[in-house]
């Protein structure tokens, strides 16, 4: 049996989001603060605009989705049910509740903010298709994605910020490593095609120097980074292992590290 993060390290407390978590990296880049703020990072808003979306307890232990018809929200619940056993070969099992809220609108974050997840109170904020597909760059590489296959991944991005901050060692929580195993699972999610379009864009020769699977390059150039955590953890070598190795403290990329 493989170790897991559960009994070689403290887990990290729900009490830290990724504000808190970028922070948690002491020296970890000023600018990837200002950056995640004017970005995604939410503020003083709430990013609730649905008076009366209707939320759905899934069937699925531990998720409830607001959005703003009971049948978006079930097809989120739908995605999440899918997309939990690719979570879990990668070490991130589901061990406390995770609440969805999808809406066109996010008040409170930059327009081409995605989503974002919210780890005081384990929310995930994320637009629906629809509100996506003014926010995506028209100029960039996710714009040649179908809007709808982009929007689960978008969800599978959120989903792994949370499953990795439930299973990670105090130690492991900063923004460089959750950037990368959410953008890892994200293009897992993508079909393989849309995930080629992608790379194709961004080749790196292997070896990859994990100095630039940092934040701030996820930050600055979020398709760049993508196609470079993906070239990254599709070597044979890294995979779920590489993310299990992030999960219990055992590597970082983190720069400098702790
Ligand atoms: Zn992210």
């Amino acid at each position: 049996m493989r170790a897991t993060g559960n009994y070689r390290c403290p887990i990290a407390p729900q009490t830290t989001g990724e504000q808190i978590a970028v922070m948690k990296c002491k020296t970890h880049q000023i600018h990837l603060v200002v950056l995640a703020l004017l970005m995604c990072l939410p503020g003083v808003y709430s990013s609730k605009v649905l008076a009366d979306a209707p939320m759905v307890a899934c069937d699925l232990e531990n998720f409830t989705v607001e959005a703003e018809t009971t049948a978006e929200a079930q097809a989120v619940c739908k995605l999440v049910s899918d997309a939990l056993p690719q979570l879990q070969d990668c070490h991130m099992p589901v061990k406390l509740p995770v609440k969805i809220i999808v809406s066109d609108e996010m008040r409170g974050v930059g327009p081409r903010c995605l989503g974002y997840y919210h780890c005081e109170s384990s929310e995930i904020y994320v637009r629906s298709a629809e509100g996506m597909a003014q926010s995506i760059d028209p100029e960039g590489a996710y714009s040649q994605i179908e809007t709808d296959v982009f929007f689960e991944s978008i969800v599978v991005h959120e989903l792994a910020h949370a499953l990795f901050q439930q299973n990670a060692c105090v130690s492991a929580v900063c923004g460089d490593n959750h950037e990368y195993v959410a953008h890892a699972m994200q293009m897992a999610w993508l079909p393989e095609d849309a995930r080629a379009q992608i790379v194709q864009e961004y080749p790196q020769e292997s070896p990859i120097d994990p100095m630039l699977l940092n934040g701030f390059i996820a930050a600055m150039a979020p398709e760049r980074y993508a196609a470079l955590v993906w070239q990254h953890f599709s070597l044979p070598e890294n995979g779920c292992n590489f993310v299990q190795l992030l999960l219990i403290g055992e590597t970082t990329l983190q720069f400098p590290p702790n």
